[in-house]
C-alpha cells in the first residue's frame, strides 16, 4: 500500500479537487508550479506501464474535467507521469502530474550527455 491509497481511503488528508467514484485529483503537497494536481485511480496500479487501455481511457476523460475545473483548459498544462527508476518515480501507484498556471519550462536531464544516444 502506498501513500496514495492512504489519501484515497482519506487515512491521509489531502487537497481534493475534484472525484468520481473511480479517480481523485488533490494539489501536490510539493507544487512545481503555481497549480500543480496529481491525478490518481482509485484502483491500485502502480504505473502507467501496467495499465490498461480502458483505465487510461476513462481517466483521460477525467483529466479533462479537472482542466476544465481548473481553467487550464484554455490556458495550457503539462501532463506528466513518471513510470519506473529513471524517470525519479517516488510513488508506486499510477499517477499524472497536471502543471501549469504559468509559462512552464522543459528542463529534463540531470545530465545531458545521452541526450544524442537515440539518433
Ligand atoms: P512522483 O515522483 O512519484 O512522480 O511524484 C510523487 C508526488 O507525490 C510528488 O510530487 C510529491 O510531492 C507528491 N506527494 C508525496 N506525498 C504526498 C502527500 O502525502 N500528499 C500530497 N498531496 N502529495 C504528496
Amino acid at each position: 500500500m502506498t501513500i496514495f491509497t492512504k489519501i484515497i481511503n482519506g487515512e491521509i488528508p489531502s487537497n481534493k479537487v475534484f472525484e468520481n467514484d473511480n479517480f481523485l485529483a488533490f494539489h501536490d503537497i510539493n507544487p512545481k508550479a503555481p497549480i500543480h494536481i496529481l491525478i490518481i485511480p482509485k484502483k491500485e496500479v502502480k504505473d502507467f506501464q501496467s495499465a490498461d487501455a480502458k483505465l487510461i481511457g476513462e481517466m483521460t476523460l477525467f483529466i479533462h474535467e479537472v482542466a476544465k475545473l481548473m481553467g487550464l483548459d484554455k490556458s495550457g498544462y503539462r501532463l506528466i507521469a513518471n513510470n519506473g527508476k529513471d524517470s525519479g518515480q517516488e510513488v508506486a501507484h499510477l499517477h499524472f502530474h497536471m502543471l501549469g498556471g504559468s509559462k512552464l519550462a522543459w528542463p529534463h536531464l540531470v545530465d545531458d550527455t545521452d541526450t544524442k544516444k537515440f539518433f
